[in-house]
């Protein structure tokens, strides 16, 4: 056992810090005291012997030759000289001992109790060291770094020392102590003035800081593990309480997928008919890691896909060689950098527990509580102070530290934190670095499992790594499955947080046909989904043959089938499905993952080079739809509290009207030698289009290009829907976008899988809509297409052919 040494100028308080620490440490712990000088005179009238205030390095030596242990021995040190003795009693003990002595840094009080608590159980000189240097977590967790509340009388770290609470915990939460349920345990620990110490007694791991993230989920701890818990300070009985009681309620952790309304367990034919119900008891016991399931969500992209779960690993950032001039600067950086990442995780918080629910927001947290925990800060802090590294090299090393510890861990879904880790200390270093996030990596092919995707991180996937994609949250026409189905990845979104504890590299399938992800799949499953997919290869080889043929109904009508891209890279592949032309450009592709707007030459060039792979067949070039689920971080626009409703489509064009002029312009110069059409998002009133058109009228004059072009508005908002006998004679055709007319119209967000089965654009209130726009159009002439994903949709071909539509723009798939 790792013996201690207290050093201090006052006797008395040299005996206080050890009586307080044997207190918590119990009076096995080898704990001895050098404070003051030798006594001197008799003892004084509390009958102790009368010791100077100072400091001796023979009385520091000959503590340490009392507490001596092969194991080494820990000095504490109260401030300036204690430290110079202590050095020399160093020297006076010889080589072969100072190799097992360490002067440690920690501050005394908190540092001596944490390593009397450390010693006792048996830990090694450097874990007693990086407890106590650890001691102050618990007071800066309550209090904050940078409290400047007076203190009170009594509010001393030296005040008396209150009684140790001890208790045993038993752990049954499903994955043990997982990042979510830990986090749960840090946040109860952190909100009790009390400083406690966990252990996990089944493995003989620790111990950890309740308060740090990371100390406690490296404990280890799984289902069926005892969990030791002892408490010091004012609210020791409180917290303790309330630990045992978090405990009892299963650490918070929201009900098994098994209970899930969306992720129902499902019999072998797939159907919901065939849905089993386990017991409740049987459900909470399994480990439903080793268990074959079917987690239910949204078919978001058709088609099937086998193969291992994968998820996005941080691209490393690096990190230029850099020297600390001013510490200060350094550690302004980290913290700023600290701030933006936690508000950015905060934000994204709130929007999943605004659309999903409490329970499954809390996996943020923890994500939060990596970025407050002292095991990263304390020593990325310390290394900037000492002036050995930069911020960014000092947390990058921080993190790397901590991320290895979880790497060393023999739990497998454990380990698999240490992605996260990585993948939230990369957040804070691109900030550090005055970086965008790099795209993030999937390490080798298989199906991406993800909280949700952001457009921008699914337009970098590469269809030959990313063999399938499976979300948590998320609806089926959320901007990342509609990117999805235009890249052929079958995808089934909002499946329901559970999927993110699956652990990387165990078989799914996913069935983007049923809206069904088949986890750990036996191998007859496999072969039998294999088989399926083979024939749905076959049947789309064998219509793909066809698709050139014009699409004419057997009474003779021509129905234009058009692609939807983003970008000339999908266009010939879309020619090869057999698209007669492009029928929305969305043209935010060209925007996004970008610091800076594409110019005006930049645009042309993207539009010539579409028009030039159509050779001669129709584009049509919707303008920028930033706004709402299409951020465009180069356009710094002011948050709302509801963007959907706000400044997007063309709202924002005509607010920032030389950014819809750019475009514009760059549009008129290819439309003077190709057919080029152009339709504006989010059409309302008839003052936006006027005000667009009239927009387009000064493009024109600035470029002298007078080439017709086809201009149409987007019927999006049932506004204009059903004012589309106002609008149809300002409006060269109309394009309804059935993924925005339906969510306005029946109120339900697109993105949101909580109400995924009310956003239903085969609902008879958006057919009405499109009915009516299909009939004012006609009383003008004009034609009408959709381009939302309901024209791709074949249960949807004869409704919508039926109420006048002659022209489908779907994804080319
Ligand atoms: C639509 O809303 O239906 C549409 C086609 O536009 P987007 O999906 O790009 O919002
Ligand atoms: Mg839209």
């Amino acid at each position: 056992m790792v013996g201690i040494v207290v050093v201090s100028h006052s006797h008395r308080i040299a005996e206080g810090v050890a009586e307080l620490a044997r207190e918590m440490g119990g009076d096995e712990v080898k704990l001895e005291t050098a404070g003051g000088l030798e006594a001197i005179g008799d003892p004084g009238s509390s009958g102790m012997p009368e010791h100077p205030i100072g400091t001796d390095a023979v009385l520091v030596m000959q503590a340490i030759e009392r507490a001596w242990s092969d194991d080494g021995v820990l000095v504490l040190m109260d401030l300036g000289s204690a430290v110079l003795s202590s050095e020399l009693a160093l020297d006076l003990l010889g080589d072969e001992r100072r190799a097992r002595i360490l002067l440690c840094e920690a501050p005394l009080v908190e540092g001596a109790v944490a390593a009397a608590v450390t010693a006792k159980l048996g830990m090694p000189l450097a874990t007693v060291a990086a407890e106590a240097r650890a001691g102050l977590a618990s007071k800066v967790a309550h209090l904050g770094t940078g409290s400047d509340a007076a203190p009170t009388p009594g509010d001393s770290a030296e005040g008396p020392a209150d009684a140790m609470v001890t208790a045993v915990i038993p752990v049954l939460v499903a994955h043990g102590l997982h990042a979510r349920p830990a986090a749960r345990l840090v946040q109860v620990a952190a909100a009790y003035d009390a400083s406690i110490v966990l252990a996990n007694l089944t493995t003989g791991t620790g111990p950890a800081d309740a308060t740090s993230l990371n100390g406690v989920a490296t404990l280890g701890v799984r289902s069926g593990h005892e969990l030791e818990v002892r408490a010091s300070g004012p609210d020791a009985a409180d917290a303790v309480a309330a630990l045992e009681s978090l405990a009892a309620r299963g650490f918070d952790e929201p009900p098994s997928a098994s209970d899930d309304s969306r992720s129902q367990a499902r019999g072998d034919d797939g159907s919901a008919s065939a849905a089993r119900r386990e017991p409740a008891e049987a459900r909470s016991d399994r480990d439903e890691r080793s268990v074959d399931a079917t987690l239910a969500g949204s078919a978001a992209s058709p088609g099937i896909a086998i193969g291992r779960l994968r998820r996005f690993h941080a691209t490393p950032l690096q990190v230029p060689e850099a020297t600390v001039s001013d510490p200060d600067v350094e550690l302004d950086k980290l913290d700023t950098a600290l701030h933006e990442t936690v508000d950015a995780i905060s934000g994204q918080r709130s929007t999943v527990a605004a659309q999903a629910g409490e329970e499954e927001a809390r996996i943020f947290d923890a994500h939060v509580l990596f970025l407050r925990d002292h095991a990263l800060l304390d020593p990325a802090r310390a290394a900037i102070r000492d002036r050995r590294s930069p911020a960014a090299h000092a947390w990058r090393d921080a993190v790397e530290t901590v991320a290895e510890a979880w790497d060393a861990l023999d739990d497998e879904y454990l380990r698999a934190r240490a992605a996260d880790l990585r993948s939230v200390g990369a957040q804070v270093l691109a900030r550090i670095l005055g970086l965008a996030m790099p795209a993030p990596r999937i390490d080798a092919p298989g199906i991406l499992v993800a909280a949700d995707l952001t457009p921008a991180e699914t337009a970098t996937l590469d269809p030959e790594t990313c063999l399938g994609i499976v979300t948590a949250y998320g609806g089926p026409t959320s901007h990342a499955a509609v990117l999805a189905r235009a890249m052929g990845i079958p995808a089934v979104v909002g499946v329901g947080s559970r999927v993110l504890e699956l652990t990387e590299d165990i078989h799914l399938v996913v069935d983007g046909i049923r809206g069904e992800v088949h986890v750990r799949p036996t191998a007859e499953a496999i072969i039998r989904w294999g088989s399926e997919r083979a024939a749905r290869d076959a049947e789309v080889i064998r219509v793909r043959a066809r698709a050139s043929e014009p699409a004419t109904t057997i009474d003779g009508t021509t129905v234009e089938v058009a692609a939807n891209v983003g970008g000339p890279g999908e266009i010939a592949d879309a020619i090869a499905a057999g698209a007669d032309g492009v029928g929305l450009f969305r043209t935010e592709f060209l925007f996004m993952q970008r610091s800076s707007l594409p110019d005006e030459r930049e645009q042309e060039e993207a539009y010539r080079a579409a028009a030039e792979i159509l050779a001669g067949r129709p584009l049509l070039v919707r303008t920028l739809d930033a706004g709402a689920d299409k951020p465009i971080p180069a356009l710094a626009q002011p948050s709302e509290v509801n963007p959907f409703l706000g400044v997007r489509g063309i709202r924002l064009g005509l607010a920032c009207p030389d950014l819809l002029l750019t475009q514009l312009r760059a549009l008129l110069r290819v439309a003077s030698d190709h057919p080029v059409r152009v339709m504006f998002p989010m059409v309302t009133t008839i003052d936006d289009l006027t005000a667009a058109r009239a927009l387009l009228a000064r493009a024109r004059a600035e470029t002298g290009v007078d080439a017709w072009i086809e201009v149409g508005a987007m019927v999006e908002v049932p506004a204009a829907a059903l004012t589309a006998a106002v609008l149809a004679p300002q409006a060269d055709f109309f394009s309804i976008g059935t993924n925005d007319l339906t969510q306005y119209t029946l109120a339900a967000d697109r993105g949101n899988e909580r109400v995924a089965a009310l956003n239903d654009p085969l609902h008879p209130a958006v057919l009405r809509l499109i009915a009516t726009t299909v009939e004012a159009a006609r009383s003008h002439d004009r034609w009408v297409g959709v381009c939302g994903e309901l024209a791709g949709n074949e249960l949807a071909t004869p409704l919508l052919l039926g109420l006048g539509v002659r022209e489908l723009s779907m994804a080319g798939p």
